[in-house]
């Protein structure tokens, strides 16, 4: 069934299609992530090309047919130009990881409301943080928690002992890549695939999943809390 659906979007990523056409993928409010053929936005004068610039944030009129891998849009409005993140090549960068971590995990045409709110929040804090790297580790933690992989960090994510009963704020702590958290000293004992958290290192993880954007965003996170961030985004590839 074919309708005309108008909704907002941001823009995550821009293909070419045939002489004068781009696959744009959007992530939109209502409909969730899909593809749509803008067809002639390479022309100079088409009216789509601004409104369908990468991770511009717009309005968009489309024939949606959820039979079909491409919709068409019809119409599209800038409602905001992140033209920032063109310009400069590290908000470029961040910008991007943030786009391929949607494009990666995120379903296709299920309700994204609060994902949808959430990556508007981290464009805009994008646009005036300084060095940015958190937002962007935060924005993969806060991500997995609403795809329903929340990282376990309050608890031993084997035995459901709780944090505080087996490791003080002076101790380092262990955390398990296969079932995604951090693992006491009785279940760790077999175990040496588990990576170690200095306590510092571990507050910063916590900090990213738990606090605001605008506040964490200028974070740098350690190599180590890097690795442990991704690896746990990982997880989410194995059913
Ligand atoms: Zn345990």
């Amino acid at each position: 069934m074919k309708k005309l659906v108008r909704t907002e979007a941001v823009v995550l990523r821009l293909t070419r299609f045939k002489e004068s056409s781009d696959v744009v993928s959007l992530l939109t409010r209502d409909e969730g992530k899909l593809k749509g053929v803008a067809k002639g936005r390479r022309r100079p004068k088409s009216r789509l090309r601004a409104p369908l610039e990468l991770f511009t944030y717009s309005e968009v009129v489309l024939y949606l047919d959820r039979d079909r891998d491409l919709q068409i849009i019809k119409e599209a409005k800038v409602l905001k130009d992140f033209d920032v993140f063109r310009r400069s090549h590290s908000k470029f960068l961040l910008a991007n990881e943030i786009a391929l971590f949607l494009e990666k995990y995120l379903p296709e045409h299920q309700p994204v409301n609060k994902i949808f709110n959430m990556t508007l929040k981290a464009f805009l804090t994008l646009e005036s943080c300084e060095v940015c790297d958190g937002l962007v580790y935060a924005f993969k933690l806060k991500g997995m928690a609403f795809l329903g992989h929340k990282p376990v960090l309050d608890r031993c994510v084997l035995c459901g002992a709780q944090l505080d009963t087996f490791v003080d704020e002076s101790q380092e702590v262990l955390v398990d890549f296969v079932n995604g958290g951090v693992v006491c000293p009785n279940c760790a004992r077999s175990r040496s695939d588990l990576k170690k958290l200095s306590p510092s290192e571990f507050e910063m993880l916590r900090s990213l999943m738990l606090g605001k954007f605008e506040d964490i965003a200028d974070i740098l996170p350690t190599q180590n809390v890097q690795e442990t961030v991704n690896l746990l985004v990982k997880l989410m590839e194995t059913p």
